[in-house]
């Protein structure tokens, strides 16, 4: 059993610790969880007092750094790490990189960079086989101080890990600053929640670090539901208990033997024209291009038949003509658009796409379905490129113009008007949701065919009695009909004559009401009165 040691305890007993090498390393793998092969480990610092035992950092680092002792203890440790490697490279054991840990005061060491080298040229270690990691509260001291302590290292040639990301504030702000070339994201800050809210974080930051071709360590992985989760967002690496608690330097050396191992390999590489960074920015020019000026555009990734929207811009959504948000687009999958035929030919142009490096073109129908109006059909041409890969994933950049009226066999009807009464030969209903608080409506599919109306209206129903749709005389009630919805009525109904032609509409709402008997949403419906057979 081993009992903690006073902050006094501590403090007395350090020189003789660091001198007598009670202060040293335990040694923590990191795992590919797809092959299960050793890609690196994490040096820990461990305190084995000879008469109170085992003491852990959480308990005596925060003492040492008060007192300013941290950093002697940090330096002990990058000795420990160096002679481990010397001893693997001198017995012939293949070895995997070793991090060791810089804390946010050896910042402000001047010689804190120099005396590491001067280390790893002492026991003369190759610089790939040591790793230093940061957390992002060093940046406390500055940008400009952590930005020259890293830039140092890369002159150097070492490889610089962010550690704890996620678990600080401003962490996306942090990532785009520094020049970090990998990224540790520790689970532990999300308790274990990978299912929710968590896990859709998680996929953001996954999907990001690759536009910043920054690769990732999972840490403190303790469940396969975890690992699974990582690898399936497109990050394999894992440090935590569920391939090993960090181990004394034998039995590390003994797994090390015993396991295969492998490099890490890089994050997304982007085709070199196109710059990432750029891309993520709200104010870059590149961004305001994407959502204002391109039409409809995607960029999506393909791996092995699986597809997946990162990100759509609105008009990418109005071309398909779909009620959705650009969210709701991408988190949706994207198959299910696709007929079987659509399928395939969107596959062999992606994979053409991948054989040319050019730009290809394909035309295919979506299905789009709806609660109200059924099913439909549009046809897209897709422009495609591909603009970045990681292994076998790959980044794909889609220009889209919806070509429906063109390949359909009918005459193109351009007056709006003379669309709706077209449209209704085939149809005779139209509908929409209303959000009570924010006045939202949301057309159907058809309405927005039929009408010209964009995804979402604001304001309703201003924009409709605006365009005449619904026609002056009728504006008053239909406004009144909102207050009412508002004042939580459940049922509204009227034969209403809509547009300038004043076709006559049944027109109903129906209200939905939370648990406190408040409403919330309303659906409103208008059915064609065909008067020749009523
Ligand atoms: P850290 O750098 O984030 O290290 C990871 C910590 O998570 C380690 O705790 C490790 O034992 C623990 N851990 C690993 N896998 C799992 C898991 O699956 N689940 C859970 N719950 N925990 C896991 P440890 O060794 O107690 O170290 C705690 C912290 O102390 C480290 O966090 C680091 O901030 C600091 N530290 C450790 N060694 C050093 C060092 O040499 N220098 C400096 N400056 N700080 C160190
Ligand atoms: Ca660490
Ligand atoms: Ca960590």
């Amino acid at each position: 059993m081993s009992r903690r040691l006073t902050p006094e305890e501590l403090l007395n007993r350090f020189d003789e610790a660091i001198a007598e090498g009670h202060i040293f390393a335990y040694y923590q793998p990191q795992y590919n969880h797809s092959t299960g092969r050793m890609t690196g480990a994490e040096a820990l610092m461990r305190w084995q007092d000879p008469e109170a035992g085992m003491q852990m950092p959480s308990d005596f680092i925060p003492v040492l750094e008060e007192k300013d002792l941290l950093y002697i203890a940090d330096i002990q440790m990058v000795k420990s790490t160096c002679e481990l490697q010397r001893y693997c490279l001198d017995n012939n054991i293949s070895l995997v990189p070793l991090s060791f840990n810089m804390s946010r005061n050896d910042i402000y060491k001047h010689e804190y960079v120099e005396e590491v080298e001067k280390i790893r040229r002492k026991y003369d270690i190759p610089v790939r086989y040591l790793r230093v990691e940061l957390t992002e509260t060093s940046a406390i001291g500055g940008m400009e101080l952590v930005s020259s302590v890293i830039r140092k290292f890369h002159e150097y040639g070492y490889v610089v890990e962010m550690d704890d990301f996620g678990s600080g504030y401003s962490s996306l702000n942090i990532l785009k600053d520094l020049d970090v070339d990998i990224i540790k994201l520790d689970l532990n800050f999300l308790n274990g929640d990978v299912g929710g809210r968590g896990g859709i974080i998680l996929r953001s930051i996954v999907q990001m670090t690759k536009w910043l071709r920054t690769p990732i360590i999972a840490e403190g992985v303790e469940t396969y539901e975890q690992a699974d989760f990582m690898k399936s967002i497109g990050s394999n690496y894992v440090q935590g208990y569920l391939y090993s608690k960090p181990l004394p330097e034998k039995e590390f050396l003994e797994k090390l033997i015993s396991t295969q191992q492998e490099p890490m390999a890089s994050a997304m590489r982007l085709v070199d024209t196109f710059n990432a960074e750029k891309f993520w920015d709200p104010n870059s020019v590149e961004t305001l291009m994407f959502s204002n000026y391109v039409g409809g555009a995607a960029i999506f990734t393909y791996k092995r038949g699986e597809l997946e929207f990162i990100r759509v811009n609105k008009k990418y959504v109005t071309e398909i003509g779909m009620n959705l948000t650009e969210k709701d687009y991408i988190d949706s999958n994207p198959w299910k658009f696709f007929g079987q035929e659509g399928r395939v030919l969107f596959q062999q142009t992606i994979n053409r796409a991948i054989d040319s490096g050019e730009e290809e073109q394909c035309d295919t129908w979506r299905i789009l379905r709806s609660k109200c109006c059924g099913e439909d059909r549009v046809c897209i041409r897709s422009f495609i490129r591909v603009i970045g890969r990681a292994e076998d994933q790959y980044l794909f950049y889609a220009l889209i113009h919806n070509v429906t009226s063109e390949k359909r066999n009918v005459e193109e009807l351009s007056e709006n008007e003379e669309r709706f009464k077209h449209a209704f030969e085939h149809a005779n209903i139209y509908a929409w949701e209303y959000e009570i608080a924010s006045k939202e409506m949301r057309p159907c599919f058809r309405c927005m065919r039929d009408l010209g109306l964009p995804p979402v209206l604001k304001n309703y129903p201003e924009p409709a009695i605006e365009k005449g749709i619904f026609p002056e005389d009728y504006a008053d009630m239909y406004r009144e009909w909102h207050r009412k919805l508002e004042e939580g009525v459940d049922k509204l109904e009227a034969e209403i004559p809509l547009t300038k032609d004043r076709i006559p509409f049944m027109v109903r709402y129906t209200t939905e009401f939370d648990e406190n008997g408040n409403p919330v949403k309303a659906y409103g419906s208008a059915t064609y009165i065909d008067q020749k057979h009523s």
